[in-house]
């Protein structure tokens, strides 16, 4: 029968507790939301809700087009603009999302004969943009600059380019990358470095500029960053950030640029009005991070096992994927929405709860939450 093997793998999911559903969030959830992305708490801002809203009425419901064709209106490249300026890079280019702009960004960048050096600790779409890239991927430990070194050498007798990949902030367990490090490394072999700061943008950096902008590296020949725009920004749609002759090549060559429809103009409204927001309020970063070391401090002194958190994502660990998603079930019951983390997405095997320290959770809630997870500890 068609399709008939989908059973057999059904089966072993179900065996091994790993089955995933989709649960419908309703408008007016009483939870309490420690399992989003949205680490400012700017998805529901009236500016942003009314960025999207003036740009679907200016623009229309849709972009209508690629972006070569119809897909560019100038709402997006005022929003590439002012992301490029916010970041300290000389241009930048959006896409649909930051899955998109990370397999255009690899894929792009490591042509045939290239080497691409890939954190074992990478996001899918870094990792799925490497499986599609021309060049050759070489996986080296997490965070490891002289992992990194070593895998630069083997490549130095070749005349070929090298691009080294990482998250700037891991988003399992939240902690960061050696950007500097990494950064020094590449320049001793000639190589481009790019990182993905979908976790560090609006978080980390003078004002949330990201994590890149708070190592120095903003507007590196060499350098190239990807971010999304649905994390701290509250919206859709990812952006490279670069040189101008990397987005230039981009637009000529990356095909999740060329043949895949812009993105939404209330998507871009909403990220333009989110990052105004953020250039009037840039305390609003500094209060994500605080808010992390907080519920830190208090999950490891009720005896948690936490990972100090770099940004605003902090993870907790669970004893095995089924107790992950029992006990991310009986916050729920509780009133508290978290998230579990289990394989296959986490590359070490070990199940987690994943909390989101957003910039706008009150004393209050911090202590609830903290008491909710304590109380249903497995
Ligand atoms: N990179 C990282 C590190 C992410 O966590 C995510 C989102 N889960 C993405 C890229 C993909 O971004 P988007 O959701 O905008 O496609």
């Amino acid at each position: 029968m068609a399709f008939g093997w989908i059973d057999e793998q059904a089966r072993l999911r179900r065996r091994a507790g790993l089955v995933r559903t989709l649960r419908p969030r309703p408008a007016d959830s009483p939870l309490l939301d420690l399992a989003s992305n949205d680490y400012l708490g700017l998805a529901h801002h009236p500016a942003v809700a009314e960025g999207a809203a003036v740009a679907a009425r200016t623009w229309g419901g849709g972009s209508t087009g690629s972006r070569l064709v119809t897909g560019t209106t100038e709402l997006h490249t005022e929003l590439e603009h002012e992301l490029a300026g916010f970041c300290g890079f000389e241009a930048a280019l959006v896409f649909s999302s930051g899955y998109a702009a990370n397999l255009a960004a690899v894929t792009a960048l490591a042509p045939h004969g290239s080497l691409i050096v890939s954190d074992a600790g990478n996001h899918a779409s870094l990792i799925d943009g490497c499986r599609l890239a021309r060049g050759t991927t070489q996986v080296v430990g997490h965070a490891d600059p002289e992992a990194v070194r070593k895998a630069l050498q083997t490549h130095e007798d070749s005349a070929a380019t090298a691009v080294v990949v990482s998250d700037t902030v891991f988003s399992v367990d939240g902690d960061a990358a050696p950007l500097a490090e990494l950064a020094a490394a590449c320049r001793e072999h000639g190589a481009g470095l790019l990182v993905d700061d979908a976790h560090g943008l609006g978080v980390l950096g003078d004002g949330g500029r990201g994590a890149p902008y708070a190592a120095g590296l903003a507007g590196a020949a060499d350098v190239v960053v990807t971010a999304t725009l649905s994390k701290s920004l509250g919206s859709q749609g990812g952006v490279v950030l670069g040189p101008a002759r990397v987005i230039d090549h981009l637009v000529n060559a990356a095909r999740t640029f060329i043949f895949d429809t812009g993105l939404a103009p209330a998507a871009a409204g909403a990220a333009l009005a989110a990052l105004r927001l953020l250039r009037r309020e840039p305390e609003r970063a500094a209060r994500a991070r605080a808010v992390a070391a907080e519920l830190h401090a208090r999950l490891t002194a009720a005896g948690h096992e936490a990972v100090r958190p770099d940004a605003a994502v902090v993870s907790v660990r669970a004893p095995s994927p089924e107790k992950a998603v029992q006990w991310a079930a009986d916050c729920r019951t509780a009133g508290l929405a978290v998230g579990c983390f289990r394989p296959p997405s986490v590359p070490d095997g070990i199940s987690r709860l994943r909390l989101t320290a957003r910039a706008d959770l009150s004393e209050a809630q911090i202590e609830r939450a903290v008491r909710v997870i304590g109380e249903t500890r497995p």
